[in-house]
């Protein structure tokens, strides 16, 4: 077990809280919270224990002098300020005097949100690639160190691993219920134990399909990425999407794990990836050259709500169609509707099929989104993600 922040006592300390405030912005309006809500609990409680708050996150990427402008964290600051309903000192500099006279004057209780740490990553990369001279600068600003910015945690940057690595640290709330909700998943499901998997490419999931193919009792493929295992099995895909260099790969699962891969039965078709494009819906030894095969279709939701009512665990990671057009969301949200209706242990990870079921209203039917879409992934291809890895143990 990772310490946490309820390891520590704060009072009167400096607590340095490494945040995932890389929320969407346009034209200085932060058009989603989400990730600043997910923060709250963790910032509140530092409050609360009399501590004096340092925030520091990431925005974006920082390339060049003018990437600074559209990427600044003020906004955030404003916003989390009306959340926490408290004035949020913000400090233009990432380092410096100014910087070091504003954590002099903190009060207990006080908050400081610190410039986007990647500000330092023009011109030298100094975040990206933890250089040790701003990692211990930043650690010297801080007494304890808190990491909790769950999508960051499977890059090695100065301010997560850097600071990490020096201050005695321990994980926030968010991240310790991302280890418990995936980590512990994946180590002790409730069984039956089933994963949904879908998205665009088979490549960007061979470490996901081969660290769980050994754990989960079924799992269950949809999406652009059917088409690979279609193909391998020998069947005409059409125009439909397909990793040719990866086709070996699905021939290997096919074989060594028959019984666990449930592949889709029919598919919605296309002849255009477009939404006036004319729909059919064939079984999956129908399909013409032409066609693009974007969405699953009855049959196979049919199907793989059987596999989900017998389950207890799901995992799900990837859309099962192209969602973005309406015509071919079903899939995707007919699944979504089913594991809202069942009692299961329900768990998504990845950045798009988060983004699909909550538009789709089923934020609070599911046990566990997860807040990190690269993170998580990596969490499920079963690596321990360098951000926590470097947080000692209880
Ligand atoms: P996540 O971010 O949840 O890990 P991915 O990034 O792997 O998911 O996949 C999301 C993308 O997969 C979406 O943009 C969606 O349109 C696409 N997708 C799903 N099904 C298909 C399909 N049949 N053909 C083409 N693209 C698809
Ligand atoms: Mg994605």
């Amino acid at each position: 077990m990772k310490k946490t922040i309820k390891d520590f006592d704060l009072k009167n300390k400096k607590v340095i809280i490494r945040c995932d405030f890389n929320v969407p912005i346009k034209e200085g309006v932060i058009i989603d919270d989400n990730r600043i809500i997910e923060s709250l609990e963790t910032i509140n409680y530092a409050i609360e224990q009399d501590a004096k708050v340092i925030l520091l996150s990431h925005l974006g990427r920082i390339k060049s002098e003018d990437d600074k402008i559209n990427n600044s964290l003020e906004p955030v600051a404003q916003r989390l300020g009306e959340l926490l309903k408290k004035e949020i000192i913000f400090s233009r500099q990432t380092r410096g005097k100014k910087l070091e006279t504003l954590i002099d004057k903190l009060n207990v209780g006080d908050v400081l949100l610190i410039e986007n740490t990647r500000f330092e990553d023009y011109p030298n990369k100094l975040e990206s690639s933890n250089d040790s001279g701003l990692a211990s600068y930043w650690a010297s600003l801080g007494e304890i160190f808190i990491n909790d910015a769950f999508g960051t945690s499977h890059r090695k940057h100065a301010s997560n691993v850097g600071i990490a690595s020096i201050l005695p640290s321990g994980v926030g709330f968010l991240i310790e219920k991302e280890l418990h909700e995936i980590g512990e998943t994946i180590k002790k499901p409730d069984r039956p134990f089933t994963v949904i998997l879908g998205g665009a490419k088979v490549s960007d999931k061979i470490g996901v399909i081969e660290n769980l193919v050994n754990i989960a009792d079924y799992i269950i493929i949809g999406g652009g990425m059917a088409f690979t295992f279609l193909k391998a099995e020998g069947l005409e895909v059409g125009k439909s999407i397909v990793d040719n260099e990866s086709i070996d790969f699905c021939q290997y699962i096919l074989k060594n794990h028959s019984k666990k891969i449930i592949l889709p039965i029919d598919i919605v078709c296309g002849l255009e990836i477009d939404p006036n494009t004319m729909v059919t819906t064939k079984k999956i030894n129908e399909l013409d050259v032409d066609d693009i095969g974007l969405d699953i279709g009855n049959e196979s939701i049919h199907l793989f709500n059987d596999y989900l009512e017998r389950s207890k665990t799901v995992i799900w990671n990837g859309p099962l169609g192209l969602f973005e057009i309406e015509k071919f969301a079903m899939g995707t949200r007919e699944i979504a509707n089913k594991i809202a209706s069942i009692n299961i242990t329900s768990i998504i990870g990845g950045g798009d099929t988060a983004a699909a079921v909550i538009n789709m209203g089923y934020k609070n039917h599911f046990t566990h989104i997860s807040t990190g879409g690269g993170a998580s992934l990596e969490m499920l291809e079963g690596k321990e993600l360098p951000g926590i890895k470097i947080i000692n143990n209880k």
